[in-house]
């Protein structure tokens, strides 16, 4: 007999709006949509728009268009840019980012740090003791290098450290808006979320986010399981999109392509030359 299925409450596929949605998001927004069904998890739709200097509204608009051309179901969050802008943006959340910011500064885990983005030498920011207030600083949590454990789909624990590109990262941006860390863990609190799928480029920030949650002292996030999916090669399909760069639904679907055309051009991807309708398709056929 099969081991039985494990069954989740809510998974979220979470786009940021500052680009059109490209193959790859439709790729992690398929493997999203088929995990749930298969588990029986609800869908949330969550807009990640806290990097307000690149938000446009006609990328928000971008991400209702493409889920519905794509037929990716969604069951809770806004169905339209009326509704994200009236009561699901980020932004009327800031109160419980900035809850748990001062509580992670009160138990002494922040630091500010005044560097810039693009310096090349270390930050030796947390020596100096800078102050919290000080202008055009951000701030970064002060990590450590215990074993961090991860709930991987369908069933295995795996077990380990933080990687050192996201060691001391910033949870407080120099905006003063949260850090999509930070933003990220809290939210997938409030909205009760256990299971998380993403490419397999973002293991990094699923340990930053588990040792920011122990931090925070928040338990059911540590429990939540994560499904790390393989990425799409870098270079594109060139059968369906000839100038090089461009593989942004929008595009293709300017170009008279079909959904079909898109959930077989991504399947062609990873050397499958069959004919996909749907997302749970694609899904199948990729092996989850
Ligand atoms: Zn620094």
């Amino acid at each position: 007999m099969p081991a039985a299925q494990p069954a989740f409450r809510k998974t979220r596929i979470a786009p940021t709006p500052s680009g059109y949605l490209h193959l790859g998001n439709v790729l992690s927004f398929a493997h999203t949509a088929a995990l749930a069904q298969k588990t029986g998890a609800e869908i949330l739709l969550r807009i990640d728009d806290l990097d307000q200097q690149r938000i446009r509204p006609e990328y928000v608009q971008d991400i209702f268009d493409t889920l519905n051309f794509m037929e990716i179901p969604w069951h809770e969050g806004p169905r339209n840019i009326h509704e994200y802008k009236t009561r699901w943006s980020q932004m009327y959340r800031l109160g419980s980012y900035k809850q748990a910011l001062d509580r992670l500064k009160l138990q002494g885990d922040l630091f500010a740090c005044i560097c810039s983005r693009r310096s090349k030498t270390p930050c030796t920011c947390l020596s100096q003791k800078l102050p919290f207030d000080l202008p055009e600083s951000s701030w970064k949590l002060l990590t450590t290098n215990d074993n961090i454990e991860v709930h991987s789909y369908p069933d295995e624990i795996i077990t380990a450290r933080l990687p050192a590109d996201v060691q001391n990262f910033i949870v407080r941006k120099k905006d003063e808006l949260p850090a999509y860390q930070l933003a990220s863990v809290v939210d997938d609190l409030l909205f009760d979320i256990d299971l998380v799928v993403r490419g397999e480029d973002l293991w990094s920030s699923t340990l930053a986010q588990l040792q920011l949650a122990k931090k925070l002292r928040v338990e059911p996030f540590l429990k939540t399981t994560f499904y790390h999916h393989p990425l799409l090669m870098a270079n594109g399909d060139q059968k369906l999109s000839k100038s090089a760069g461009d593989t942004s639904v929008k595009w293709l679907r300017e170009q008279g392509r079909t959904r079909t055309d898109i959930y077989s051009a991504i399947a062609r991807q990873f050397g499958k030359n069959e004919k996909i309708n749907t997302c749970y398709e694609l899904a199948d056929v990729l092996g989850l």
